[in-house]
This record gives C-alpha cells, sequence and structure tokens, in this order.
C-alpha cells in the first residue's frame, strides 16, 4: 500500500472511531436490547458481521489495539514470552507489566512495547492469547461479553463498524 492510500485508510479507520464515540449512547442502548436476544442469534449476527468487516479492515493500516489498550497476560503467556527473551518469567513481569485492578497482569505503558513501526507485533507467534483473541467479535458466547464489546467500539473500528452496521440493521430483523 502507498503512502496515499494508506492515509485515507487511516483516516476512515479514525472517522469509524469517531464516529462510534458520537453514536456511545444509542450504541449502548442497542447492547441493552440485544441482550434481550437469544444467544444463539447474537452470535450468528457478530460472528458474520466479523468476517464480513476483517474481509475489508487489515491490522496492519490500524494497530489502534496495540498503541492505545494492553491485554492481559496470563501465567503461560508470561512463560512463553519470558522465554523468548530468555528471561525469568520474575525478570520479565518487572520489566513490562504491572498488575490491574482486577488483579490481571498488564502493560506498564502503552503503546505496546512489542509494537513494531508497521504496526507488525514483534513477539507475533507467542502474543498473548488476549491479542490473538481480540476484539474477541468472532467468540462463542458474544452474550457474555457484551458490555465489553461496546467498549470496544471506542477502540477498535471494525468492532464500532459491527455494531453500528447491527443497530442499523436491527430494525429490518427482529431485534425490538
Ligand atoms: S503483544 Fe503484539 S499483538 Fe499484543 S498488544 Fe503487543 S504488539 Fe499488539
Ligand atoms: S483488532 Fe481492531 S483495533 Fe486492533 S488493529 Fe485490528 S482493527 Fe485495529
Amino acid at each position: 500500500m502507498n503512502f496515499t492510500t494508506f492515509a485515507i485508510v487511516e483516516e476512515k479507520l479514525k472517522q469509524i472511531l469517531e464516529n462510534s464515540k458520537a453514536n456511545e449512547k444509542e450504541n449502548a442502548a442497542f447492547i441493552k436490547r440485544l441482550k434481550k436476544q437469544s444467544k444463539r442469534d447474537i452470535d450468528q449476527s457478530f460472528h458474520k458481521e466479523h468476517d464480513a468487516i476483517f474481509q475489508k479492515i487489515d491490522c496492519l493500516d490500524c494497530g489502534n489495539c496495540c498503541s492505545t489498550t494492553s491485554p492481559i497476560f496470563t501465567q503461560q503467556d508470561i512463560k512463553r514470552l519470558s522465554k523468548l527473551f530468555k528471561m525469568k518469567p520474575a525478570q520479565f513481569i518487572a520489566e513490562y507489566l504491572r498488575v490491574d485492578l482486577d488483579d490481571d497482569y498488564v502493560l506498564k505503558s502503552t503503546p505496546c512495547p512489542f509494537l513494531l513501526e508497521d504496526n507488525k507485533c514483534f513477539v507475533y507467534d507467542v502474543r498473548p492469547q488476549a491479542c490473538s483473541e481480540y476484539p474477541h467479535t468472532n467468540r462463542k458466547n458474544m452474550y457474555q461479553i457484551l458490555d465489553l464489546t461496546q467498549k470496544n467500539t471506542l477502540v477498535c473500528p471494525a468492532v464500532g463498524h459491527i455494531v453500528e452496521h447491527l443497530r442499523n440493521i436491527a430494525p429490518k430483523k427482529k431485534y425490538p
């Protein structure tokens, strides 16, 4: 992708996030209504839109999740990563992590220190499980993470697009 095309795509992704911010209340109300739908319907709607949007969005044009938020690091993640850096897990924790209010290990600071300039991940093959599953819109039992998904509309343009699209088509479908 050349610089001009990249700039256009970047601007478009930024616009989706701005749109999510502007429609925060509407999206919250929609998510609340969505919770009344069957678990199966919720999964089907999200999975279909997830597949469609990730045909169009390339995460390497974005990198916003890695720039602005932190994944949770499980003990398994810490083990794999410290092995890569030939460190002891305790050293890795001291160097990169802190404990958050939920008692989970998260990055000390953002952007993630493993995010490269071209938005690639330096530790891609051993990245935390949370990174490989983000933004979680293709997982089973989406009903369990609808509040998180709503928050993610402000971080991830793909999630912003999915929720906006589902909200816009809702009257034509069976959402109340
Ligand atoms: S580990 Fe890699 S995928 Fe995860 S936040 Fe850091 S740069 Fe992004
Ligand atoms: S998962 Fe979302 S926020 Fe992260 S890089 Fe891809 S589109 Fe951007």
